[in-house]
């Protein structure tokens, strides 16, 4: 039925998850239970089946779709010998490795830090009522307490420089707005290869004729009053289900996405779920109101496109472009695509203004 479904599809994007981070499955285990066990996680039997997995397949992480206390991380640890991360914590290691821009690194450091948080406390207890073996002694109250400190002032720190980030963002949006400088964001699923293309496209070296674009990177990139540029900006978190701690966290890289004048939505070509990822984007869009905005479809990866690529590439309606970040196929095209979307409707915008003048 509809959870089991749900179930499979949250568990195999789990998979992809993991495989960005650089990690194989060897087994997926669902556990068919009401209730979450506050200890364990899972329940005995079923820990004691993934401790079999784990002997045979030499498994050396396990990764859970949920988001596990400090007492579930470590009790489960003990038990099975053996890594446990949740899902909150891969997709924060997806997107620490993934943040390009400063203020985004800087969000994924803050959201780090506010998730091991609560997972400091009260270790030790438990863990010796279950008799505990080496090195899985919590700390001492006092080491946790200066601990708990360090991480207070870490946060602190964070949230002032982003804070003071924010404000030049904000400065450098009415100049821009006054300057007319055009604003393009990059959207798109995890992997999907964002960042791939936005490096491509801001680098000096590769674009030296034709340098449309700077990074929206607030504290490197110098103003030069030019018609000729373009604004690129970076986002993170585009990801089924993100947690909700991470929604918030990301909130403020996602917010040039509706600054933006237009959107260049990047799609995984080689996926075969891409036409269900274009769907979570534009979900995400949605709630961030900006499903109005202009937007290029961009499908990437176009070497290695997946099983009955063009049909379902046929069902997406709007500017297409097909490309390869990677190996640089059919950049020219689209950096002609773009020119032509932002500077022809701004060609129609500056000649509507002697009209409107005359007409008052
Ligand atoms: P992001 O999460 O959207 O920023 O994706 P990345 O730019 O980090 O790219 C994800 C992976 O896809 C990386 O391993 C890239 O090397 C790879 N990739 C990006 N573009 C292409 C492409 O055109 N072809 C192939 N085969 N791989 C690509």
């Amino acid at each position: 039925d509809n959870i089991i479904l749900e179930i499979d599809h949250s568990m195999e994007e789990l998979k992809e998850l993991a495989y960005t981070a650089g990690a194989t499955t060897v087994a997926m285990v669902v556990q068919n239970k009401e209730k979450v066990d506050n200890t364990f996680y899972v329940g005995k039997g079923k820990l004691e089946e993934l401790r079999i997995i784990i002997q045979n397949s030499k498994a050396n992480l396990v990764i859970c779709n949920d988001e596990l206390s400090s007492i579930q991380l470590k009790v489960m640890e003990t038990y099975l010998g053996v890594k446990i991360i949740d899902r909150t914590s891969l997709i924060l290691d997806i997107f620490a490795r993934h943040a390009k821009t400063k203020e985004g690194k800087l969000q994924v450091e803050l959201a780090q830090l506010r998730y091991r948080l609560p997972r400091l406390l009260g270790l030790g207890k438990v863990l010796s009522r279950t008799g505990g073996g080496i090195g899985t002694r919590g700390p001492g109250e006092k080491k946790l307490e200066t601990d708990r400190r360090a991480i207070y002032k870490e946060i602190n720190i964070l949230e002032n420089r982003i804070k003071s980030m924010k404000k030049i963002r904000e400065q450098q949006k009415s100049k821009r707005k006054k300057n007319q400088v055009p604003i393009i964001s990059l959207v798109g699923y995890t992997n999907a290869g964002k960042s791939t293309l936005f490096n491509l496209l801001t680098d000096s070296t590769v674009l030296s004729e034709n340098k449309l674009f700077a990074t929206l990177d607030a504290t490197t990139r110098k103003f030069k009053d030019s018609d000729q540029e373009i604004l690129l900006s970076d986002t993170v978190g585009f990801i089924d289900k993100l947690p909700h701690d991470l929604v918030k966290a990301f909130e403020s890289t996602l917010e040039g996405v509706v600054e933006s004048d237009l959107l260049l939505h990047v799609i995984d070509s080689s996926n075969e779920n891409f036409l269900k990822q274009i769907q979570l984007v534009d979900e995400v869009l949605r709630s961030l109101k900006a499903d109005h905005k202009k937007v290029m479809y961009i499908f990437n990866k176009v070497d290695k496109k997946c099983e009955n690529f063009e049909e379902k590439y046929s069902t997406i309606r709007g500017i297409k472009a097909m490309i390869s970040a990677k190996y640089e196929i059919g950049i020219s095209e689209l950096l002609g695509l773009i020119q032509k979307q932002i500077y022809g409707e701004r060609l129609v915008k500056q000649i509507s203004i002697p009209y409107e003048d005359m007409s008052i």
